[in-house]
C-alpha cells in the first residue's frame, strides 16, 4: 500500500447539515449579532490588503475612537479576541523584569496578572474578593510601593458585575510615572468611559458584548506616552504576531507610505466590526444615549430580580455594571440546574460565575442590541420559571 493513501475515513457527521440554535443570549457574552451586522460579515471576501480593504480599516480606526472617546491615531482593532488585546498591551509595554501593578476582584485580573508573569514581569498584586473595589488611596499606596510602568484595571468587571470608578486615577497613574491600562471589554458602550478625559494610557474592548458584533476581534488604542514606552524598548516583545511595530504599520498607523504582509486579518470580523461601530451611533443615537438606555434598562431588570425575591450581588447601585448584572445564587438551588432549565425551555442563555465568583452568581447580560424592556421582561420570565420548577435541594 502506498503510504500517500487515506487511511482516515471522512467523518459522517459532517454530512449532516449544520444545525444552530437560535437562542437569547443573556449571559456576559457573546450576545446576539444584530442582522445588519451578520449581514455585513457575509459580505464578500477581500483581500486583506486590498485598497478598500485599508478604507475599511480606517473607518473602524475612527470608530474606535469615537466609541473609545480618544483622538489617539494608535488606535486598531486585534484579530483575535479580547485576550489577544490583554497579552498585546502587556506584551508590547512590559519589558522582562519590570514591575507591574494588577487589581485583582475578578477573573480578569487574575488573568492579566498570569499573562504578565509568563512574560517575565515582576507581578505586584491588590487584591479584593469579587465584587470589591480599590479606592484610590489604595491604588496610590501600592503604585508607591511598587513603582511599576503599568497598572492595570478592569472597568466592567463582568465576573463579579462591578462598574470600577475609573476618575482621578490616570492622575495618580502620571504622578508615578505609570501607565495606565483599562479592559473595558464588558462596559464600552454601555457604561460611560472617555478615554482621553479619564488619562487611560492603554484602552481595549472586545467585539462580542454591546458592540453587537462577532467574536474575534478586539478594539484597542495607545496614547503617546505609551507609545513612548513601547517604541524605546530594549527588548523585542515575546510575541510576533502582537508586536506593535507590526500591527501599527498593518493599521496604516506608523507613517510609512506601504503596508506590508504582516498576518492575514479576519476580513469577515472587520466588516462585521465596522458595522458594529456604527451601530452604535445610529442604535441609540450616540455613546451618551447608550449609556443612559443601558442604565435605564439595567434598573428596570434589577427591580424585577428584586420583586422575584432575589439578591443582587453588588450592594451599591452606582456600582452595578449595567450590562452583567449579577445575581446571588439563591438558597436551596443549585445553579446549573436553573441554567440549564432555563436554556431547554425558553432557548434563553444565563451563566454561573467565572474564576473566583464560580458557585456565588449567576449572569444576566442586556447588551447593545439586546438592551430592551422587553428583553429584561423574557429574561425574568425565564428565571421565575425555572425557581417555580426547580428542585430546591440544601435546608
Ligand atoms: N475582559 C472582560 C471584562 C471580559 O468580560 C472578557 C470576556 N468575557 C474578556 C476580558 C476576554 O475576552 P475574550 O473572551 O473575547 O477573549
Amino acid at each position: 500500500r502506498s503510504v500517500s493513501s487515506v487511511t482516515i475515513p471522512p467523518p459522517a457527521c459532517m454530512l449532516l447539515p449544520l444545525e444552530v440554535p437560535n437562542r437569547y443570549l443573556f449571559g456576559p457574552g457573546p450576545s446576539n449579532v444584530p442582522p445588519r451586522v451578520l449581514a455585513a460579515g457575509g459580505r464578500p471576501i477581500i483581500g486583506h490588503l486590498h485598497h478598500e480593504m485599508y478604507e475599511i480599516m480606517n473607518d473602524i480606526k475612527k470608530g474606535i475612537q469615537y466609541a473609545f472617546q480618544t483622538n489617539n491615531h494608535m488606535t486598531l482593532a486585534m484579530s483575535g479576541s479580547g485576550h489577544a488585546a490583554m497579552e498585546c498591551a502587556v506584551f508590547n509595554v512590559v519589558e522582562p523584569g519590570e514591575s507591574v501593578l494588577v487589581s485583582v476582584n475578578g477573573v480578569w485580573g487574575e488573568r492579566v496578572a498570569e499573562i504578565a508573569e509568563r512574560m517575565g514581569a515582576k507581578v505586584h498584586t491588590l487584591v479584593k474578593a469579587p465584587g470589591g473595589y480599590f479606592t484610590n488611596e489604595e491604588i496610590e499606596k501600592a503604585l508607591a510601593k511598587h513603582k511599576p510602568v503599568l497598572f492595570f484595571l478592569t472597568h466592567g468587571e463582568s465576573s463579579a458585575g462591578l462598574a470600577h470608578p475609573i476618575d482621578g486615577i490616570g492622575d495618580l497613574c502620571r504622578k508615578y510615572d505609570c501607565l495606565l491600562l483599562v479592559d473595558s471589554v464588558a462596559s464600552l458602550g454601555a457604561a460611560p468611559l472617555l478615554m482621553d478625559q479619564q488619562k487611560i494610557d492603554i484602552l481595549y474592548t472586545g467585539s462580542q458584548k454591546a458592540l453587537n458584533a462577532p467574536p474575534g476581534t478586539a478594539p484597542i488604542s495607545f496614547n503617546d506616552r505609551a507609545c513612548h514606552k513601547m517604541f524605546n524598548r530594549k527588548t523585542k516583545p515575546v510575541s510576533y504576531l502582537f508586536d506593535m511595530t507590526h500591527l501599527s504599520n498593518y493599521w496604516g498607523n506608523d507613517g510609512k507610505p506601504a503596508r506590508d504582509y504582516h498576518h492575514t486579518g479576519p476580513v469577515s470580523g472587520f466588516l462585521a466590526l465596522r458595522e458594529s461601530l456604527l451601530f452604535v451611533i445610529s442604535l441609540f443615537q450616540g455613546l451618551e444615549n447608550s449609556w443612559r438606555h443601558h442604565k435605564e434598562v439595567a434598573e428596570y431588570l434589577w427591580k424585577g430580580l428584586e420583586d422575584l425575591g432575589l439578591k443582587l450581588f453588588i450592594k451599591d447601585k452606582d456600582l452595578r455594571l449595567p450590562s452583567v448584572t449579577t445575581i446571588t445564587i439563591p438558597d436551596g438551588y443549585e445553579w446549573k440546574e436553573l441554567l440549564a432549565y432555563m436554556i431547554k425551555h425558553h432557548q434563553l442563555e444565563m451563566t454561573g460565575g467565572l474564576g473566583p465568583s464560580i458557585g456565588m452568581v449567576i449572569r444576566v447580560g442586556l447588551m447593545g442590541y439586546n438592551c430592551s424592556t422587553s428583553n429584561a421582561d423574557k429574561a425574568l420570565a425565564a428565571l421565575s420559571d425555572a425557581l417555580k420548577h426547580c428542585p430546591k435541594r440544601k435546608a
